[in-house]
């Protein structure tokens, strides 16, 4: 079953209607007709209701609401990924991927070993979030993961105190592995977790140092060096089978 987004002010009296890009891909490209059950997650509240077509007029579809799904598609966890910037057809990759895989929020994070740079970030942020909204629909998520503006280290170190905990996938990690600290008994009742991944030239020492001070978790994601795509959506499988499945 096809899964739609829409704003709060498109639900009225158990009446849902949908227009714009959806209207068209429902009329016109998926041809569906009215009795036609679909998914719709508000995107302001996060909750996701079976409905079925009522009926297609010419620039919108209305839907009746049936009722509201209990059981959320959402993991029980939420995960922010600050990410490394990498060159940025990897950045589309990592954002499609954990989106699949259940990420919350995703934060392209600038740092010392960074080879890219983004220019017009606006309008990159534009493309990556329309990316974080075809992978939610695929995956039928009940949200759309925002991909935020970029941030830095020092931005991470002062924000850290509001997760429960920070795990910072670092590769000359050698005691510390995150199966350590997501199987441990306090993990059990994180809530809200962040995971810092570095660039392909990886964290410089200092970087390392700073996350450190500021109550980071280094840990090893294991022996071989993962590409710097590889390692979020490493992390992120590790999480859903301790947390999710
Ligand atoms: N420049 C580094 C080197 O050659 O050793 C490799 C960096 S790796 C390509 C990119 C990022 O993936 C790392 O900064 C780290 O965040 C993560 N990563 C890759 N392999 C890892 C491992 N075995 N344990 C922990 N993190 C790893």
């Amino acid at each position: 079953m096809y899964k739609f987004f829409v704003q709060e002010n498109q639900i009225i009296n158990n009446k849902v209607n949908i227009e714009g890009k959806d209207f068209n891909h429902i009329k016109n490209v998926l041809r569906m007709k009215p009795q036609t059950k679909i998914f719709i997650s508000n995107k302001d509240n996060e909750k996701t209701y079976l409905c079925e077509i009522e009926n297609i007029e010419n620039e919108k579809v209305v839907c009746k609401i049936i009722e509201e799904c209990e059981n959320t598609t959402e993991l029980r966890i939420k995960v922010d990924l600050y990410q490394g910037l990498p060159k940025v057809d990897k950045l589309e990759y990592i954002i499609q991927k954990t989106v699949e895989l259940g990420i919350n929020k995703i934060f392209p994070t600038n740092m010392k070993n960074c080879v890219a740079k983004i220019k017009d970030e606006a309008k990159k942020n534009e493309r990556w979030q329309k990316i974080s909204e075809a992978a939610a629909k695929q995956s039928k998520r009940d949200i759309i993961p925002k991909v935020e503006f970029s941030v830095n280290i020092d931005d991470i170190c002062n924000c850290i105190s509001k997760y429960d905990i920070a795990l910072v996938a670092y590769e000359n990690e050698e005691n510390i592995s995150i199966k350590d600290v997501i199987t441990s008994n306090e993990a059990q009742d994180y809530k809200k977790i962040a995971i810092i991944v570095g660039p392909e030239g990886g964290f410089n020492d200092k970087e390392i140092e700073k996350l450190k001070l500021s109550g980071a978790k280094i840990v090893s994601l294991g022996k071989r060096i993962l590409r710097t795509e590889t390692a979020p959506v490493a992390m992120l499988s590790m999480i859903m089978y301790q947390y999710d499945l």
